[in-house]
């Protein structure tokens, strides 16, 4: 089968699992996702699964990629966060939807190839950063919208994203630290405090602080 007409199977059976909002289809259906995974892998580019991206990382499952941005409703009025670039293809979705991309990488390997493809394709709305994403990004705050997607091990959401999030903003992040566990929420911040909702059951890589070594690495290479 080719591409297109892989990619036309992946859009309807997103449809028929409950994404319906015609942006973020849009949007899917416009990044080229064979663009950001390995050659070897390129036969599945539009299978329903995650995908090995090095360093231990993964691409997210379409199916999660299209759940986790319909939950964040963003307009092009929005300024988003993103903290785990990975392969930049979660960021170069959001930035066909919102004004400004910021997407903060722990792996600087990662982040420079992720920032390459976002350029081949001149996507020209996103700014990225090496370093530690639960810090957020304090000089470009405040953000109507922040998205995780990596699974954070607390009870509570990192307390910098949620200082950095615009009153009325929303936070999607997956939560727990056992991958059975995991789950998306997402918090709406209100004028005198956060609301939680409970949405699905995920599996993500974890979300890790940055390590001694991955700073010293970051400093070495820059
Ligand atoms: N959004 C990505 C998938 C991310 S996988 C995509 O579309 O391909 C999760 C990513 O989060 C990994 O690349 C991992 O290195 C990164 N990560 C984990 N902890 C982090 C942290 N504290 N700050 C920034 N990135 C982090």
């Amino acid at each position: 089968m080719i591409m297109e007409a892989r990619k036309i199977r992946l859009l309807m059976t997103l449809r028929r699992s409950g994404i319906t909002d015609t942006q973020v289809l849009g949007a899917i259906e416009r990044v080229p996702r064979e663009v950001f995974i390995p050659a070897t892998f390129h036969d599945q580019a539009y299978e329903d699964m995650a995908l090995p991206i090095g360093m231990g990382q993964t691409i997210s499952q379409p199916m999660v990629v299209a759940r986790m941005t319909q939950a964040l409703e963003v307009t092009d009025r929005h300024k988003v966060l993103e903290i785990g670039t990975g392969s930049g293809y979660q960021a170069a979705v959001l930035a066909k939807l919102c004004r400004r991309l910021y997407t903060i990488e722990r792996h600087k390997e990662l982040l420079d190839i992720a920032v390459e493809r976002l350029e081949t394709l001149r996507v020209r709305n996103v700014t990225a950063l090496a370093g530690d994403g639960t810090k957020g990004w304090p000089e470009q705050a405040p953000f109507e919208r922040i998205l995780v997607t990596a699974a954070h091990g607390g009870d509570e959401p990192p307390k910098a994203l949620t200082d950095q999030l615009a009153v009325g903003g929303l936070l999607v992040i997956p939560m727990g630290d056992e991958k059975r566990k995991q789950r998306v929420v997402r918090y709406r911040r209100m004028d005198d405090g956060l609301e939680r909702e409970d949405l699905w059951p995920v599996r993500f890589v974890p979300l890790l602080p940055d390590t001694q070594d991955g700073a010293q690495r970051m400093k070495a290479s820059s």
